[in-house]
């Protein structure tokens, strides 16, 4: 049904609730776990059935100094190591995190809600997917000769920015942390990470394996809440490149702490992807590809989510009572269960959110909630976050549920009539993240792609986040690009140009 291929799980590793348990209330430091210096934890909540699975260390500023340090002493040695050699280790990386894939999809499952076989086993293996591009690319940190003057030699260097301050979000927090550490590395830098309140475990645990391999202090984590730990990562004064994954309003607040201390952002915020179907394209392949491009196995929580589908009007009526039926199809249930499709919203407040989306359109005058899929039917996951995915028809383009991220498992769908007014529509709008087209006449497919106002479109296809591909942004989405060469060259390293006069 889902055009992505899953890999298949790998002997058993670790109980994933006695592992979480071991990590509680920890940051790691130099190279080792630390408690936060106040002492304070805070819980680690199972959405998909309420209960606490650990502890996770509060930090404060005082930890982010701690982190800082060590970073930027570590950071020293680092950057002087010769760049394929440093490529090297974090390649060598890879192998670890591949050991581990089994034991890091349970514990992310356990954190997120995300289903084990749909989406937590697949973002374990795209980490050590990223470090082994990223791994090779050590060579690539090159420079260029300058035709200045005959008897001046003139060339660009490529340095380190110094400490690395990242911030990530509970969504993809283990492949949207490995897309800033990979390349911040590999460049000669070293990396404070501050991870998301409600997903601090998986990623934790991949900080301390790559630290079985990379030298001590060049990569640290933190967990702790936004204002009190990840703003004074910000601010200190020894970050000087800070790379943040998040919500628009936190962006901006980000951003405008690093232009006071004039350091360089690379932001990835949200979106809202439209999907473009025309009435030439291949029915079948489309609709499975609407359920991919929703993300209803990450149960919406995508930036790149299509949440607006526009839809040929001609089968507008048979795809929308076509993807009902395949949303139907998906298993909710238990995230550790192989067999589970679609698991549970994160946390309380976001769930309040989208249902607060739902219910808004379902009032709407005219609309349609198309309710899909079953809620799980075992007790043991009574008080789990599990929200059924939901299609919308009949709201027009006014309506908050077209304009506003929404974040989880709702779309809306719109018939159109021709193509000037559907790029029309989906350029109408604050993001500029992604997009899809779905078409067999790729003449017309090209010359949408080139006028959509969005960092990545694809035609007949709607892949998630690719290594080697550059991905990023326009307007409200963010500035920079990730996941790519161009990102490392562009958003880790400053050039310095150096002469040298022979005369
Ligand atoms: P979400 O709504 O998805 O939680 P946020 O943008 O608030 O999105 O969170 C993304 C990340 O930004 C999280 O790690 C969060 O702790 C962090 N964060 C929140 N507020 C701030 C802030 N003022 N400064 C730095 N980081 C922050």
């Amino acid at each position: 049904m889902l055009d992505r291929p899953h890999p298949t799980p790998t002997a058993p590793t670790l109980d994933p609730f006695a592992l979480a348990k071991s990590m509680s209330g920890y940051h790691f430091i130099g190279g080792g776990y630390v408690p936060s210096r106040s002492g304070k934890t805070f819980a680690v909540v199972n959405p998909a059935t309420g209960a606490e699975v650990a502890r996770t260390a509060e930090g404060d500023a005082s930890d982010v100094d701690a982190a800082v340090q060590n970073a930027a002493e570590a950071q020293k040695a680092w950057a002087k190591m010769p760049a394929r050699k440093r490529g090297a280790l974090v390649h060598a990386c890879a192998a670890v995190i591949r050991e581990h894939v089994e034991e890091l999809a349970k514990l992310i499952a356990l954190e997120t809600g995300k289903a084990l076989r749909t989406e937590s086993r697949v973002e374990a293996n795209t980490v050590a997917d990223i470090l082994e591009f990223f791994g090779g690319l050590g060579s690539e940190l090159k420079g260029e000769s300058v035709p200045f003057a005959p008897n001046v030699l003139s060339v660009t260097v490529r340095e380190p920015l110094g400490v690395v301050g990242a911030i990530i979000p509970w969504n993809v927090p283990m492949l949207l942390m490995t897309l800033k550490v990979a390349p911040a590395l590999v460049a000669g830098n070293s990396v404070v990470v501050k991870s998301a309140e409600e997903a601090p475990l998986a990623v934790l645990r991949i900080c301390e394996l790559m630290n079985r391999i990379l030298p001590p202090g060049v990569f640290n984590m933190l967990s702790g809440f936004g204002p009190e730990c990840g703003a004074p990562l910000v601010e200190h004064k020894l970050v000087r490149k800070v790379t943040f994954t998040g919500s628009v309003e936190t962006g901006k607040i980000v951003a405008r702490a690093a232009a006071n201390k004039l350091i360089p952002v690379t932001l990835e915020l949200g979106g809202k992807s439209p999907m473009i179907v025309f009435a030439d394209c291949d029915f079948a392949k489309t609709v499975s590809g609407a359920l991919t491009s929703m993300r209803f196995t990450r149960q919406g929580q995508s930036c790149t989510a299509a949440s607006r589908i526009y839809v040929e009007r001609p089968i507008f009526d048979a795809f929308v009572a076509e993807m009902k039926k395949a949303v139907d199809t998906m298993v909710m249930g238990d995230p550790l269960d192989e067999k589970t499709d679609i698991g549970t919203i994160i946390s309380h407040d976001q769930f309040a959110k989208v249902q607060g989306f739902i219910d808004e359109g379902t009032k709407t005058a005219g609309a349609t909630a198309h309710v899909c899929s079953a809620m799980p039917s075992d007790p043991a996951l009574k008080k789990g976050l599990f929200l059924r995915p939901v299609i919308f028809t009949g709201l027009d383009a006014s309506s908050r549920l077209v304009r506003e991220e929404i974040f989880g498992p709702v779309t809306v769908m719109q018939p159109f009539d021709d193509a000037e007014a559907v790029l029309a529509e989906a350029n109408d709008s604050d993001y500029g993240l992604a997009a899809s087209l779905w078409t067999n006449n790729l003449k017309v497919g090209l010359d949408l792609a080139h006028r959509l106002e969005a960092g990545l479109v694809q035609i007949n296809q709607n892949l998630v986040v690719q290594a080697n591909l550059s991905y990023g942004g326009v307007k409200s989405s963010g500035l920079g690009k990730e996941a790519s060469l161009e990102a490392m060259l562009e958003h880790f390293t400053h050039k310095k140009t150096i002469m040298v006069n022979m005369a």
